[in-house]
């Protein structure tokens, strides 16, 4: 029997556990994140562990977010920060609003993140409402892109910070020494120095739930189904499907990242 992968689970299904367990999901997924869940998964580990499953046998996560679907809720970050236990006042997702004005303005606005949602509605796509008016705006959903070329990596002195087999980027938070190297090196703002615990934090792509067969957080709660994530070697999966039916782009492709996570819809004023 092959393995279990997020693409097998579905929203329902994610949702009648967490009616069952009184949300207490992602409780317990905000009180221990920070340390014992986010280690390379070991040979000889549990052995009911779908990490060890998965390890050698090719899968490779991937990340879409759908510019054209997501409605600025704010229900990923909101999500993400009860997985996570992430501090107020940090991200490890966050959602920008994009709106164009006629005379060239790019006006990019992201208050706390987008948690609250925005006051102003998203403006309708390519259709101006008036000569002062915006002319279009968009939502762009922004984490970490869980890159192939990781500059945070490269700059660790203590490789405190490292890359699964599945493609994911990770912290071990026991060797991180909180020097903040990877918090400057990454050139998308992904990562902050927790101040609680003193050590790297960022997006997992909650690979403590992965692991366990569940999608991350902000997946499972975005409404619109903004974001989509899952297994890119298998040509069956959702994701895969999507990245083949898609015109596909990356967040600042010119530095070279190569970051798994991916965008439809992007427009090019979009940093
Ligand atoms: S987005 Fe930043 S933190 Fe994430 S893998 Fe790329 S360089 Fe590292
Ligand atoms: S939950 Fe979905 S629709 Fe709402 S802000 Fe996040 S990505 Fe956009």
């Amino acid at each position: 029997m092959s393995p279990i992968t997020p693409d097998d689970v579905t929203r329902r299904e994610f949702l009648e556990t967490v009616a069952k367990t009184g949300g207490q999901s992602f409780l317990f997924g905000s009180l221990f994140v920070n340390t014992a869940l986010l280690r390379l998964p070991q040979a000889g580990a549990d052995p009911k562990s779908r990490a060890e499953a998965e390890v050698g046998k090719g899968i490779v996560y991937g990340f879409v977010v759908d510019t054209t679907k997501c409605i600025g809720c704010g229900s990923c970050v909101r999500a993400c920060r009860a997985e996570n236990g992430v501090p107020e006042g940090y991200n490890r997702t966050w959602v920008e609003q994009y709106t164009f004005y006629p005379d060239g303005e790019v006006f990019v606005n992201s208050p706390n993140g987008g948690e609250n949602g925005f006051a102003d509605p998203a403006p309708t796509r390519n259709k101006p409402t008036g000569p002062e008016a915006p002319m279009r705006g968009f939502f762009v959903p922004k984490l970490c892109n869980h890159c192939i070329d990781t500059p945070c990596i490269q700059v660790c002195p203590v490789g405190a910070s490292f890359k699964t087999d599945e493609g994911v980027v990770l912290v071990d938070h026991e060797r991180c020494v909180g020097c903040g190297y990877c918090v400057q090196a990454c050139p998308f703002g992904s990562r902050y120095l927790n101040p609680e615990t003193g050590t790297a934090d960022k997006c997992t792509w909650c690979h403590h739930r992965v692991i366990k067969g569940l999608l991350p957080a902000c997946v499972v709660s975005c409404p619109a189904e903004a974001r989509i994530f899952g297994n890119v070697s298998d040509p069956e999966s959702t994701i895969s499907r999507i990245l083949a039916t898609n015109r596909v782009q990356v967040l600042k492709s010119f530095l070279g990242t190569r970051p798994r996570t991916r965008y439809i819809g992007l427009d090019s004023e979009v940093i």
